[in-house]
C-alpha cells in the first residue's frame, strides 16, 4: 500500500497492518480513485463505503476480515497529521532534480523525454564531487558520455545555469483520468520511483 504525505507525494510503501493502524488512529485517510477522481475518506467513512462495496462490487477489492468487520483494503493512504519532511525543504530526489532543470540537458540545453536523461555530477565523484543540489544536474546521454569523468571545463562543456537547491516544491499534478485500478497503481508507483531520496 502506497503512503502519500500531506502534499500527495509518495513517501513509502507499507503493509496492510501498518496502514490500518494509521487509519484507525486518525493519522491517515484513504485516497480512493472513483470514476477518475481522487476521493478522501477518513476511517469511519471508509468502513461505510466498504459495506456498500462489499455488497455491490466485491470483486473490485481485496478484503481484510477482522472479528468485527470486513473492510476493503485501500490502495493508497495519505498522512493527514504529520509530515516526514520539513515543509520548506525540497526533497533531493530524481523527480525534483528533473523538475528543477525542466527536463533539459544542462550542457547542450535541449529538452529530452525523462527516459533519455540521466543525472550527472558536475564535479565527478572520483574528484570529490558531492551528491548535492549544487553538484548534480540533468544531462542527456550523449553529453554524459562526452563529459566522462571530467569537469565541464576539461570537457569543454558549459552549464546552462548554475545548479542550486530549489526553494519550493514542484507542484504535484494528479492526472485525473478514467482510471482503472491498475492505471491508478501505475501512476502512483511511477510517482514513488521519482520520489525516492537519493543517497
Ligand atoms: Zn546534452
Amino acid at each position: 500500500m502506497l503512503v502519500l504525505n500531506k502534499h500527495y507525494m509518495a513517501i513509502h510503501v507499507t503493509n496492510v497492518k501498518r496502514a490500518f493502524s494509521l487509519l484507525a488512529r486518525g493519522l491517515a485517510e484513504v485516497l480512493h480513485v472513483e470514476d477518475g477522481q481522487y476521493l478522501n475518506y477518513d476511517f469511519e467513512s471508509w468502513l461505510e463505503v466498504s459495506e456498500f462495496k462489499r455488497r455491490f462490487e466485491p470483486a473490485d477489492h481485496d478484503w481484510l476480515r477482522t472479528v468485527r468487520f470486513e473492510v476493503a483494503v485501500p490502495r493508497i493512504v495519505r498522512l493527514t497529521v504529520y509530515d516526514r519532511l520539513p515543509k520548506q525543504q525540497v526533497k533531493f530526489n530524481r523527480r525534483n532534480i528533473y523538475a528543477r532543470d525542466g527536463s533539459r540537458c544542462q550542457y547542450c540545453g535541449r529538452h529530452f523525454p525523462t527516459s533519455e536523461l540521466s543525472l550527472d555530477h558536475v564535479v565527478p565523484r572520483s574528484r570529490g564531487g558531492r551528491t548535492t543540489w549544487e553538484n548534480v544536474v540533468c544531462a542527456c546521454l550523449s553529453c554524459n558520455v562526452k563529459k566522462g569523468g571530467r569537469t565541464p571545463t576539461e570537457a569543454h562543456l558549459t552549464l546552462v545555469k548554475e545548479p542550486r537547491r530549489p526553494r519550493r516544491n514542484p507542484v504535484i499534478t494528479l492526472r485525473l483520468s478514467s482510471s482503472t485500478k491498475y492505471r491508478s497503481w501505475k501512476h502512483f508507483l511511477e510517482h514513488a520511483y521519482w520520489s525516492v531520496e537519493l543517497k
